[in-house]
């Protein structure tokens, strides 16, 4: 067994890891850090929730160690996608460097301006940035970039579906072009394949697959549900949902409800505030203090439904997590991956029931075609031949008929497009428009950039509606790789 103490990390941080009671490296622990701590680019590809930030944290400190910052120039940068993420970052540096004087900065919306630029000008040692953020205190001139020696790019394929890979690639360039690169990403689009061929230079390549994440551990199944009435369809669907939860009685100790829409985050939560039961949403629009309050309450226990959208919920580390209610079926295939992964952690069991509409049977459909297995309809039996082997099925569903031959969102309610209107398509935007979800727009980019070049439409998600499978790579929890065949070919 290796030991964290087998990989040459500095004794004070060695120290701080015994703090905190991990008895033994992850595996891509064990892969990123010895390259890490040999100067090297590391590119490492693993799921949310395989100990991705300790990998670049705990050679980051060790080697940060030696040295000192100087004013305005900071000696590392790690980029995230979202403040919260950020944050995380943050406090896993704060726990791992206790032993170790190291400065820090934290640029991300709603953290003061002053504050940090304080700490820049002193001389930190770690700048923690959202690509925006950082983007914006290098224009007012306030920091240098090329004292940069290690740069961090955390959860690369979130940030490809935020649009921020032309600010990475910006970042990237103002950094010294001898700077070591540490890029971690839980999957491999052809987007992120290309920039790390070109900002990444001869990388040691870290793959890791999620262990905990097996068909036994999470016990998934789908609800089809259709409304009476248009007019009704809410209030039977959020009905729908209370009923699910409590059918699942005492086994539903905490969940997460993803949806799709801000608007339908806020609106879930209302009603089940309403009725009862203990609610509360987090999202892009609400105050970064207010979503630190709502995942502080859900983390130690005193809240117990968090309604979510996927932006705020991505990578976040939420412990414990007994039942994940898709509320609606995600209309990015991988962000069924992403969201079910909240739950059956650690070997622990999980549960996950999505509500599918009609018009989200093409979505479920590219959900099934990229894990590879049906999703067992709750209430409905399966196939002789599929009964109790659902989750390894090999056939493909026969819904797949006719997908690519239709426009994907031809059926989605007008009120979805509506936040577009006010941006100005984005050059590259084109046929993805029709594409981005509104919560796709975090807040920060409304407060922290007023040049805002409106990157957010610049999804350019690899595959997405054309059938293929987005890039799941080599990296899959072992319950998809489970009947994987020529289809990744
Ligand atoms: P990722 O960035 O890959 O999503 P995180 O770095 O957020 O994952 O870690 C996920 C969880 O695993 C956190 O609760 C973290 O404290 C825990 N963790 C990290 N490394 C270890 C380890 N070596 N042993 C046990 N738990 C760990
Ligand atoms: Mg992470």
């Amino acid at each position: 067994m290796i030991k964290f103490s087998d990989l040459n990390l500095d004794p004070k941080v060695l120290k701080a890891v015994a703090d905190t009671g991990y008895e033994k490296p992850t595996p891509i622990q064990e892969g990123a850090i010895p390259p890490a701590l040999e100067g090297r680019d590391v590119l490492g590809i693993a799921q949310t929730g395989t100990g991705k930030t300790a990998s670049f944290t705990l050679p980051m400190i060790s080697m940060l160690a030696r040295g000192r910052a100087r004013a305005r120039m900071p000696r590392s940068l790690v980029l995230c996608p979202t403040r919260e993420l950020a944050a995380q970052v943050a406090e896993n540096f704060d726990a791992y460097a206790k032993y170790v004087k190291l400065n820090k900065a934290l640029l991300i919306g709603g953290v003061s301006f002053k504050e940090q630029e304080a700490v820049i000008n002193r001389g930190a040692d770690v700048l923690i940035a959202t690509p925006g953020r950082l983007l914006d205190h290098f224009e007012r001139g306030k920091l240098l970039l090329t004292g940069v020696q290690i740069m961090v790019v955390d959860e690369a394929d979130r940030m490809l579906d935020m649009g921020f890979i032309p600010d990475i690639e910006r970042i990237f360039s103002l950094t010294p072009f001898t700077r070591q690169t540490l890029f971690f990403s839980a999957t491999m689009a052809p987007e992120i394949e290309r920039i790390t061929n070109t900002f990444l230079s001869n990388p040691a390549r870290i793959e890791v697959a999620r262990q905990a994440t097996t068909s036994e551990n999470i016990t998934q199944s789908v609800v089809m549900f259709k409304g009476s009435r248009k007019d009704r369809e809410g209030t039977e669907k959020r009905k729908l949902l209370r009923d699910l939860i409590e059918s699942e009685g005492e086994k539903c100790k905490n969940a997460i409800i993803f949806c799709n829409r801000k608007v339908d985050v806020d609106t879930v939560a209302k009603s089940m505030k309403k009725y009862g039961l203990d609610a509360a949403a987090i999202h892009g629009d609400l105050e970064q203090s207010h979503r630190m309050r709502t995942l502080d309450g859900f983390r130690d226990g005193s809240l117990r439904f968090l309604v979510a959208s996927d932006v705020a919920a991505r990578g976040l580390d939420i412990p414990n997590v007994s039942h994940v209610f898709n509320y609606d079926v995600p209309s990015h295939a991988e962000d069924y991956v992403h969201r079910i992964g909240r739950t059956g952690r650690a070997g622990k069991k999980g549960t996950t029931i999505m509500i599918c509409s009609p018009r989200d049977t093409r979505n479920l459909d590219d959900i099934e075609a990229l894990v590879k297995h049906a999703i067992p309809r709750s209430g409905e039996p399966l196939p002789e031949d599929d009964a109790g082997e659902a989750v390894k099925a090999e056939t493909p569903k026969p819904s797949r008929r006719s997908r690519s031959a239709k426009p994907k969102h031809e059926d989605k309610p007008k009120a979805e497009a509506a936040p577009k209107q006010a941006e100005a398509p984005a050059p590259e935007a084109k046929s993805e428009k029709s594409e981005t979800k509104p919560e796709d727009k975090p807040q920060e980019r409304n407060s922290d950039r007023n040049n805002d070049r409106n990157r957010d439409s610049g999804r350019s998600r690899s595959g997405g509606g054309s059938g293929k499978s987005v890039g799941l790579g080599d990296d899959m929890p072992a319950f998809i790789a489970k009947s994987f065949d020529e289809r990744m070919g």
